[in-house]
């Protein structure tokens, strides 16, 4: 079944994206220090404009010239984008009903083999798998779990169940016992970010600077950006800032805020080898250093890191310790707020303007980027590139 994509953005008059896996529709100068604009923008070819270089900016622009293309990134590295502030988790099974991701079962793999193969570009990790431990809350979420079980669907993605007070020996609160969600794992958004960006900066294709709307002329079949044509067109990935954007701020976004801690808590180091997810998810970071959170909040949308938010996630993770000795004295070392991209709906958006041909969208990965955006970057950079070949 292949979903429609949003009609809003459709892109029906271009032929141009759609696919998603039998599931969703869907060089210039050598330089090392910064570009200036004047430099980038003169250079003689240029497929693909980029505006925002969050998770989707990164991992559509390499996709991009992974075929060839040539791209320019524009980012003004907000500090509280959701890409830097993101805990980065890739969960495939969430939430009261213990429910698997639509599309889970090409989206997970996908996702790994693109962090694996970015793994092997850059020299370094970004994602480490890492079993995710869901504290059992209820009775009724035993049944529900021995429900799914049962479902052919959901196989090889939940552990039987492990016993309370067993993993690692004791010394958790999980009462009613829990069990796992196979094939999880976090990936470090910021370090991937970092690198990419040290990347096209040394070789002249990435400007730092606000994207200005007015550069850009639009008509029926084509771009152009500061006077120049932008031949295969200009990508808009700006997280939650896309409420400025003058083509797609009308679109019914629905963002959320989000808060984590980083807590220090001696004694833990033993349950390092796993996500902890009771109320709050608890990702290990090393030693005795947690990541911890984390709240939805639709009605302050500002990146502001609230004390009392941060006191609340700092006790529910005591909690999940409640049988080690000293869990109160937990100790909060870093907090970070910032504004997940997500729509109304289920799906993200991504395809071209309904009026400009040669304008795209591609944002509202919402809480899922982390699963979503590598099968949806190769797709949508696969439509892009079919559809802008000279
Ligand atoms: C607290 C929190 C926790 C989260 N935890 C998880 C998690 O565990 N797992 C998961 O999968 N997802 C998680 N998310 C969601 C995840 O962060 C997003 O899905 C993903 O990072 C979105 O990436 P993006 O590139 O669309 O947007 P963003 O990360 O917001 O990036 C947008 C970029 O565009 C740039 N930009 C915007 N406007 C302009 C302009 N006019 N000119 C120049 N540059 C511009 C910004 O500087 C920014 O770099 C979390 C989000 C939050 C807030």
């Amino acid at each position: 079944m292949l979903p429609e994509l949003p009609s809003q953005i459709s892109c029906a008059g271009t032929g141009v994206l759609m696919a998603f896996l039998g599931y969703l529709t869907f060089r210039l100068f050598k330089k090392n220090k910064k570009n200036s604009a004047e430099e980038v923008a003169s250079a003689d070819m240029l497929d693909f404009v980029i505006v925002g270089q969050g998770l989707a900016g990164t991992l559509l622009a390499l996709e991009l010239e992974k075929r060839g293309r040539r791209v320019l990134i524009v980012d003004d590295g907000w500090k509280t984008a959701a890409s830097q502030v993101a805990a980065g988790v890739l969960n495939p099974v969430t939430g009261m009903r213990i429910v698997k991701t639509l599309g889970a079962d090409d989206l997970v793999p996908a996702a790994k083999r693109v962090y694996a193969e970015l793994a092997e570009r850059f020299g370094e990790t970004f994602f480490r798998e890492t079993p995710f431990y869901r504290f059992y809350t209820s009775e009724h979420e035993k049944s529900v779990k021995a429900k799914r079980e049962k479902d052919p669907d959901y196989d090889g993605w939940l552990s039987p169940d492990v016993p309370a007070g067993t993993l690692c020996g004791g010394g958790l609160s999980d009462r009613l016992g829990g069990f796992f969600v196979n094939r999880a794992g976090w990936l470090d958004i910021p370090k991937l970010l970092a690198r990419a960006r040290e990347m096209w900066r040394s070789r002249g294709v990435f400007l730092e600077e606000n994207f200005n709307y007015a550069d850009v002329e639009t008509s029926r079949g084509g771009v152009r950006w500061r006077g120049r044509e932008v031949r295969g067109g200009i990508i808009f990935c700006e997280g939650f800032r896309v409420r400025e954007n003058p083509w797609f701020s009308h679109l019914k976004w629905q963002p959320a805020k989000g808060e984590f801690v980083e807590i220090e808590l001696a004694g833990t180091e033993k349950f390092q080898g796993q996500i902890l997810k009771s109320s709050v998810a608890a990702i290990p970071l090393g030693g005795t250093r947690w990541r911890v959170g984390t709240n939805y909040d639709r009605d302050t949308l500002d990146s502001q890191p609230t004390p009392e938010v941060a006191e609340r996630i700092r006790r529910s993770f005591c909690a999940i310790f409640a049988g080690t000795p000293d869990a109160e004295s937990a100790r909060i070392v870093a907090h970070r707020a910032g504004v997940r991209p997500a729509v109304q709906g289920t799906l993200p958006k991504v395809g071209a303007h309904e009026k400009f041909s040669k304008i795209f969208l591609f944002n509202g990965f919402g809480s899922k980027g982390v699963t979503w955006l590598p099968l949806y970057a190769e797709r949508f950079a696969e439509n892009l590139n079919k559809a802008s070949k000279p």
